[in-house]
């Protein structure tokens, strides 16, 4: 399960852009993404594809390592989209606009809001201290205020709970796997326990330093391997 796409979409297009949305999607429960190739898959330059990949950093939603180009002498940069940060990113911002939202369902619900009903001064609505200070007569017309039917807005303000309380039931499963494992490593692994298991039965000279070449190959590349989990968090 990924970490629902709904969430994900709403979260990036209020926080980075609409346009950073599809960016997300195709990172998105990856490791280390190189920069070259989100340009390619999405049409862009790679200055593109930095400028919306920092809108995402200047939240904490991606992190990168970088590697040096030999050859061109330049650095390439490989993303990864935070799942877990983006989730409580997420439920912060709603959380914050659930209690916004309660503080106006508050109001709304102690009426305290009065309008002039006189066809004329239809935008004529006030709160209680300021209904007061006009002693509950409206300023344009002088007729007496009315508590305002505030039903509709109340209704209208329960359904936007309900459907932030609904999307803060969604469970988070982060899709992430931090230790990238690639197939060449399961294998190297496996060849070395081989090698190591079957050492004390070669008897031949030959075989021997042929086996010895073959756990030097994978040391080398197991220390090698190892260097990603440093980006683990
Ligand atoms: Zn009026």
């Amino acid at each position: 399960m990924v970490l629902d796409t709904e969430i994900v979409t709403e979260l990036v297009e209020e926080i980075a852009g609409r346009d950073v949305v599809q960016l997300v999607e195709l990172i998105k429960g990856k490791v280390d993404v190189s920069e070259f190739k989100i340009a390619e898959k999405l049409n862009l330059t790679v200055n593109q594809v930095r400028n919306m990949l920092y809108r995402l950093y200047s939240h904490n939603l991606v992190s990168f390592t970088r590697k040096k180009d030999k050859k061109k002498g330049w650095y390439i940069y490989y993303w990864t989209f935070d799942e877990l940060k983006a989730y409580n990113l997420f439920l912060r911002l709603k959380k914050d606009k659930l209690k916004h939202l309660k503080e106006r369902l508050e109001n709304e619900s102690e009426g305290n809001y009065f309008t002039c009903k006189s066809e004329d001064c239809g935008a004529v609505r006030m709160n209680f201290e300021m209904a007061m200070e006009h002693n509950f007569k409206c300023p344009d017309c002088g007729k007496v205020l009315e508590r305002e039917e505030s039903s509709k807005r109340i209704n209208a303000i329960e359904r936007e709970i309900n459907e932030i309380n609904r999307r803060l039931e969604i469970p988070f499963v982060e899709t992430v796997k931090r230790a990238p494992r690639k197939t060449p490593t399961r294998r190297i692994r496996k060849t070395s326990k081989k090698t190591t298991t079957a050492k004390p039965k070669i008897k031949t000279t030959k075989k021997k330093t042929a086996k010895k070449k073959i756990t030097k190959k994978t040391q080398k590349k197991k220390t090698t391997i190892k260097k990603p989990t440093r980006n683990r968090k």
